[in-house]
């Protein structure tokens, strides 16, 4: 079968492997090593949500069997899953207890094992770290076949390089992490539209103790309105605070049935579409600032509803690139590649932009403190070229790209931006996973 991540770019034929309980997994393992294509590369494959090519390789182990909660103490609020339990499953159980995700990127259909590989972040980042930060530990299964526990103090060396280790490190079949407590399912949302990127960034700085923030970036604007934003914040909503008709105020949301069915052309998206789309988006409010009770779903998965709209991007793909540059060079880094992308019309729908707070000690944990700015590119002809040109200014001002989101960034344009990729080799090393773990992903960075 045909198999890529979210952003269908690079696609390659495999039939990932579906083992059943936790010695098939040890087997599987067992024969990659004593196969002749022992360095070809086998990484764990939870659900695919990862743009690029992270989880492709040789062999894939989808992690579809681990699904069962193990344990959850109603007092702590601790959860012990099963590596392959999706954060959709789990709202599902525990919103209507009062339980919500520590941290959530901006899909629920993520599992937790991807979401410890790839060390998620989410709106919240700039002060609840990312998803590593709240956990209390995982098993980790190593080319051996061990099963090693690891957390903060045990194994830590291993735990650093796992998570954030984009499943380089061996197959996480289990983790315990901190839930956190809420009265409702719902969010309240202040909205505040900007004139440009200086004023979004102030506000930012402004609003750093709200628990939410992100802004959603005109990226086609220009001149003194080069990005003018929405900057949406968000505090879980306390039961008192509920509107009428809501109930308990913990019903978690219906899954969108609405779907894409076909690729869809490539005219339908350039850049005159996406001026016209991001006109009405930025316009869709009129005041300054407004407020509103909205579900938890829409505030944190507002494309979930769409099933499938990956397909929006044509036949060839998308490239999602995110990159995060240090605070103080923030606004004139930024401001440099928002330019250029006006300039070469390449338009995109979705662009967002987060503040990050300290980073942490994982050695490829992306965020490091600063701004966030993740934007979709159609796959054509001379994206590339653009994008190595985007790469060079973003090292200029000492940032890098996020890893779960790569699908061509160079070996020199990692090895420069994320300085602790030796440590992680040699803790890779010492493990044996080096020869091991591998995806297409890993071979093209030189790991
Ligand atoms: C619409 C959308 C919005 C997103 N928003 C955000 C966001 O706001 N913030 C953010 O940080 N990310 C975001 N992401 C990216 C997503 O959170 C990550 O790519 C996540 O890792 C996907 O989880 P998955 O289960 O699909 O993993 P996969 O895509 O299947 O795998 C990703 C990586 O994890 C490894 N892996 C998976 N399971 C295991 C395991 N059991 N053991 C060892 N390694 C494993 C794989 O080998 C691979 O390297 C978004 C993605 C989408 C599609």
């Amino acid at each position: 079968m045909k198999l890529s991540g979210w952003g269908r770019y690079p696609q390659i034929e495999i039939t990932p492997l579906k083992p059943a309980h936790t010695p098939a997994v040890q087997s599987m393992i067992a024969a990659q090593a004593n196969s002749s294509l022992g360095l070809s590369g086998l990484v764990a494959r939870g659900l695919g949500r990862s743009y690029g090519d992270s989880a492709l390789a040789n062999t894939l182990i989808t992690t579809q069997y681990l699904d069962h909660f193990l344990a959850f103490d109603e007092e702590t609020g601790i959860l012990h899953c099963a590596s392959g339990v999706s954060f959709a499953e789990i709202l599902k159980v525990f919103v209507p207890k009062g339980w919500f995700l520590p941290v959530t990127p901006g899909t629920q259909f993520v599992t937790v094992g991807g979401a410890i590989a790839s060390d998620v972040h989410g709106k919240n980042h700039h002060l609840d770290g990312s998803f590593s930060a709240h956990l209390i530990n995982l098993k980790l299964m190593v080319a051996s076949g061990e099963i090693l526990e690891c957390s903060a103090t045990q194994h830590r060396e291993l735990f650093l390089a796992t998570c954030g280790g984009m499943g380089l490190t061996g197959i996480i079949l289990e983790a315990s992490f901190q839930m956190l407590a809420i009265e409702s399912a719902y969010i309240q949302e202040t909205t505040w539209k900007t004139h440009n990127l200086a004023e979004t960034l102030v506000l930012f700085d402004e609003f750093q103790k709200t628990t939410y923030s992100v802004a959603w970036i005109d990226c086609l604007s220009t001149g003194k309105q080069l990005g003018r934003s929405l900057l949406m914040l968000g505090e879980h909503a306390k039961k008192e605070d509920l509107a009428e008709g809501l109930g308990e105020g913990l019903q978690t949301a219906k899954t969108g049935k609405l779907s894409i069915p076909i690729d869809m052309p490539n005219a339908v998206l350039n850049s005159h579409s996406v001026k016209a789309f991001n006109s009405l988006y930025y316009n869709k409010i009129r005041q300054k600032q407004t407020q509103r009770q909205v579900h938890y779903a829409p505030f944190f998965y507002p494309l979930d509803s769409l099933q499938n709209w990956n397909r929006l991007y044509g036949k060839n793909g998308f490239i999602q690139y995110q990159f995060v540059l240090p605070k103080s060079s923030g606004l004139e880094g930024l401001t440099k590649i928002l330019s250029k992308i006006a300039e070469s019309k390449r338009g995109s729908f979705l662009a967002v932009l987060k503040a990050f707070g300290k980073g942490n000690d994982n050695y490829l944990s992306f965020p490091v403190e600063g701004y966030t700015l993740a934007l979709d590119f159609k796959i054509d002809s001379t994206l590339f070229a653009f994008l190595n040109e985007l790469d060079s200014i973003v090292l200029d001002y000492s940032g890098r790209l996020y890893l779960t989101k790569d699908a061509r960034m160079s070996e020199a344009t990692f090895k420069q931006s994320y300085p602790l990729w030796e440590q992680f080799q040699k803790v890779r090393a010492q493990y044996g996973a080096e020869k091991r773990f591998n995806s297409l992903q890993s071979q093209r960075l030189g790991l």
